[in-house]
Order: C-alpha cells, then structure tokens, then sequence
C-alpha cells in the first residue's frame, strides 16, 4: 500500500514537471527500469525462501480427530483412489485431483488434510492461500509452478509414492476470478493453479492430490470446482454432542481428570463449540487447576474454563452500587422469563463482568437442535428483551447495557422473516425496501415487547427477590435460581 502512495507520488511529480516543460522522459526511463529490477531481484527473493511453504512432518491419525464421522468417511473413500492407484489406472479411472474441505474455522480441516497425508503415506505440503497474494506480478503464479515442483520433489527424496499438498484459506487463492479489483495477480494465480490441476496426468510422475480448505466455498470460482479440479467436496462442520465428547476425550488425555468429571456434560454445555474452542477449553481448565495448585482437574475447573472460552476472562472492574444494581435487575429479567418461558432453561446468572459483558445468563441447549419453530424463536426474542424490561420495569428508565440483547433480537426477527414466519408470510426479503422491513420488524417486536412486559409484571416480587439475591451472591447456578424461584412463589 505504502508503495502504491510512493508510486502515486512519483507520477504526480513527473507530471507536474511535464507542465512546467520540463524534459523528464530520460530519468522516468531510468526509474521504471530500476523498478522493474528491483521487483525482479525481490520476487526471486520471495521464491528462493521456501515459497512460503511449510513441510510438516505428520504424526496425525484419522483416530486423532474427534467427532466428523462423515467427513472422515468420505474422505478416507476418496483417498482409496490415491492407494489403489494401479486399480483405477487399469479400469481407466481418472485421478483424483481435488478435494475441498469446508466447513467453519476449528472444526478440524488442517487435522483432517495431515491424516490423509499419513493414511496415504503421502508427502506432504502445506500453504496458505494467502501466501500466494504478492503485489508483483507474476510471483503468485510462479509460486504455484514453484509448489507443484516442490511436490514431486518431495515425493523423489523421500521415497514416497504421491504427495499432498493442502492449501488453507483457498478462497483468498481461489476468489472468483474479476472479484479482487485492484490487480490481476489473484487471476493469473488462479490460472497457473488450474493449469497445474489439468497437467495432473497419472501417467506424468507420482499422483499428486491438492486438498483445498475455506470456510466459504460460495466465494470459490465456478472453474476450481468443475469435474476435474475440486471434484470431491467434503463438508467439515461443527460437532454434534457426540462429536464433542470424543474431541474432549482426545484433548484430555494427557491430563489428570478428577473422578467426578463427566465429560457428556461439558459437551452438553458446549453447543456451536468448535474443535478448537473445545480444545482450548480443555487447557485453559488445566491452567486453572494449575493456578488453585491442584494435581486434578476438576468439574468446576472445566465449567469455569466453558465461560472463559464463551465470554472471555474474568476482569477485576468494579461497577458502581447503582450499576451493580441495574446489572442485577436486567440479568435476572433475562434469567426470569427464560425460566418462565422455557422451564430449567438457565445453566448459570451471574453479575460478574466477563470479557465485554458486566453480567450474563447462560442457558442450557435442551439438546443440540437444528431447527427452530416460531414459539421457540419467539421465547428466544423475549429473553432478549427481557433484560431492559426488567430495568425500566423496575427502575423507570433502560440502559446502554441492552444493545447486544437488541442485536440478538433482532437478527432472530430477521430469521422470523426469512422462514415467512411475518405478517408478510412467505416473502422475498431481498426485495423488501427498509420501510416495509422497518414496519414489520417493529410490529413483531412491539407484541414481543407486551408479552415479555406483561409476563414481568405478573412475576414483579419474584423478579425483585431474584435481584436481591443475585446482588448478595453475585453468581446462581440454575438449579439454585430454580430453587429460589419455587420458595418465593
Ligand atoms: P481454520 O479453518 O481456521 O484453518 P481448521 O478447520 O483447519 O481451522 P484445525 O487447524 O484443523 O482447524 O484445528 C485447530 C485445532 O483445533 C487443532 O489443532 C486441534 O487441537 C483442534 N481440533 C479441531 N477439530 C478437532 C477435532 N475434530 N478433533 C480433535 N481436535 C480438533
């Protein structure tokens, strides 16, 4: 970019020295050519220190992964193609070339293209697509040259029988081509990649399997997923609760468990975790463990570390009496109407700051669900809402405290729409103008609002009693939130 502003500069100078009559072609002359060397000397550069390539050595077995029973079944039936080589060679079976894993970030992509690797005892080679995106011209396109010769390479020196090169963030080498304005060099990138996919002949040298991952294939150009290319797609998504238990058991190991620990119920609390966030669940619990200087880790340890990983650290800020009191009042409006609406829903309400939030509710996801009717996207808006409910309810006046809820509400009102769920019924949103999006949302959340009001009004004594005994004891479990609940009423 700095260059560009540089570039931008010297051409204005130039220009300017025109006007004025100056002769400047000469020294322009020079400098384009002292450019053109110095990118020259700089791409070769780039090139001759690794292509930004990583070799890794792969100790990572198919059992190493937790969870993505599909994906590891697909993928092991697509790579049989790679070991029974000589099979498919002689039923006339073309090579398999390409296969793009997707799915969210963490859920195991990386992990998956190492086993693979392992499974097929492969070479193996790893990039990122980003790697390949240099402002000079034709480097990228040199570097996937530069890859595929490294590959074959690879396989000759460590007498092996094909290789695998992985290409993370494949939608930054792979963007649909015309998509990056500023230059062609993602085109001509993308181009001497499908050329070196097209030239993966069985008969030419060791197969080699090129295993793209991305988080959005919809970005990917039309061209890498043809017949051919891309031709195995296999979708990496989130675990389920059994996925998740297994990834919890993988990433525990290695560590001491107390006896007490039931690692169903920490997959239970982490719907949407990701192989990632659970790995790193299990060692922010040990860190914990460490800091109370215990050799076990324990169920609190790991609830504890399930906050962490969802809401961030713990921090030492004070509110003031007043806030505390507001904070209170609107985590338990939350925790009030969950309970009310969708009974021994709250896993924990707290008036603690956490990462961004100065309190927070969490529930329990009765199970990990996939669908969601009207009344439950419905409850779900209400609990949003039921926080500044609470306080102007109680206090006569709302807060800043509620935007997030208001977020929350309102992409929930959008996915109302989405599913014809409005008065507007089935409808193209695309084709709504802000007026009438504008209108309907306001409708839905103004009978939501009335609900929400009336069902905290009825409830006011054990709305404050709840905010009294939350500002005694700062966090409640739901099973002690139930428990209030039942005494007061
Ligand atoms: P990104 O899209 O961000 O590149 P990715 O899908 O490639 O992510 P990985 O790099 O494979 O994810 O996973 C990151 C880490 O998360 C792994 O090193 C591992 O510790 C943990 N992990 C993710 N998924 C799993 C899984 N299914 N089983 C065990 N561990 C997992």
């Amino acid at each position: 970019m700095k260059l560009d502003i540089i570039i931008g500069f010297v051409v204005g100078v130039f220009a300017f020295l025109m006007v004025l009559g100056y002769n400047v072609f000469p020294i322009g002359l020079l400098l384009v050519a002292a450019y053109l060397v110095w990118t020259l000397v700089l791409s070769r550069q780039i090139l001759k220190n690794g292509n930004g390539v990583s070799i890794a050595t792969t100790a990572i077995d198919f059992e190493d992964i937790g969870g993505q029973s599909v994906a590891k079944k697909e993928l092991q039936e697509a790579l049989d193609f790679l070991l029974h080589s000589d099979r498919m060679k002689a039923l006339g079976i073309r090579p398999l070339k390409g296969i793009l894993l997707s799915g969210p970030t963490g859920t195991g992509k990386t992990l998956l293209a190492k086993a693979a690797a392992r499974y097929t005892d492969s070479a193996f080679l790893s990039v990122s697509g980003s790697e390949f995106v240099e402002m000079y011209a034709g480097v990228g396109a040199e570097r996937v040259r530069g890859l595929f010769r490294r590959a074959r390479e690879m396989v000759r020196k460590e007498k092996k029988t094909s290789a695998i090169i992985f290409i993370d963030e494949m939608d930054i080498l792979g963007a649909k081509r015309g998509s990056n304005v500023s230059h062609h060099e993602y085109d001509q990138t993308l181009n001497q990649l499908l050329v070196e996919m097209d030239g993966l002949k069985a008969e030419q040298g060791p197969p080699i399997l090129v295993m793209g991952a991305t988080n959005r294939p919809e970005a990917l150009d039309v061209a890498l997923l043809r017949p051919g290319r891309f031709d195995r797609q296999v979708k990496v998504d989130l675990p389920d609760k059994e996925g998740r238990v297994a990834i919890l058991k993988i990433h525990t190991k290695n560590k001491p468990l107390a006896q007490e620990v039931i690692l169903e119920d920490i997959a239970h609390e982490t719907f949407g975790f990701s192989g990632a966030h659970l790995e790193s669940l299990t060692n922010e619990a040990a860190i914990l463990a460490l800091r109370d200087e215990v050799s076990e880790i324990t169920a609190h340890h790991l609830h504890e570390a399930v906050e962490k990983v969802m809401l961030g650290e713990k921090l030492d800020r004070k509110p003031t009496a007043e806030e505390l009191r507001r904070v209170a009042i609107h985590e338990s409006g939350h925790a009030l109407l969950a309970e009310m609406v969708r009974p021994n829903s709250v896993s924990q309400v707290s008036i603690r700051s956490r990462g961004n939030a100065l309190g927070y509710v969490r529930h329990y996801p009765k199970d990990d669900l996939y669908l969601y009717t009207q009344a439950m996207l419905e409850e779900q808006i209400m609990v949003a809402l039921a926080g500044a409910l609470a306080e102007e309810e109680i206090l006569g006046t709302r807060s800043t405290g509620a935007a997030g809820d208001y977020e929350q509400a309102l992409n929930l009102v959008e996915r109302m729409l989405i599913s014809g769920m409005s008065s507007l019924g089935v409808t193209d949103v695309s084709r709504l103008n802000a007026e009438q999006r504008q209108s309907v949302t306001k409708d839905i959340l103004a009978e939501l609002e009335e609900r929400t009001k009336t069902i905290l009004l009825k409830n006011k004594p054990l709305l404050i009693k709840i905010t009294e005994i939350l500002g005694e004891e700062e966090t409640l479990s739901g099973d002690n939130l139930r428990m209030y609940l039942l005494n007061v009423a």
